[in-house]
């Protein structure tokens, strides 16, 4: 199972994931972003993986 990964220390809250996986990571109220699910179905992969591409700091991370 593919686990999706947030460094909320990292995270600068552009929301850039959210935007890209929006069923995977949310915002919380300090703007931080949280994981809806830490575990990612097969179909769902790529879309993990466009939320890590798309945040500009890397806080995110996809491990197989
Ligand atoms: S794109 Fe990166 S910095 Fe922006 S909210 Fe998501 S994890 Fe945080």
């Amino acid at each position: 199972m593919t686990q999706i990964h947030a460094d909320r220390a990292r995270c600068e809250g552009y929301g850039n994931c959210v935007m890209a996986a929006p069923e995977l990571v949310d915002l919380d109220d300090d703007g931080v972003v949280i994981l809806i699910r830490d575990r990612v179905d097969e179909a769902e992969v790529s879309k993990a993986e466009s939320a890590v591409r798309a945040c500009p700091v890397n806080a995110l991370r996809v491990d197989k």
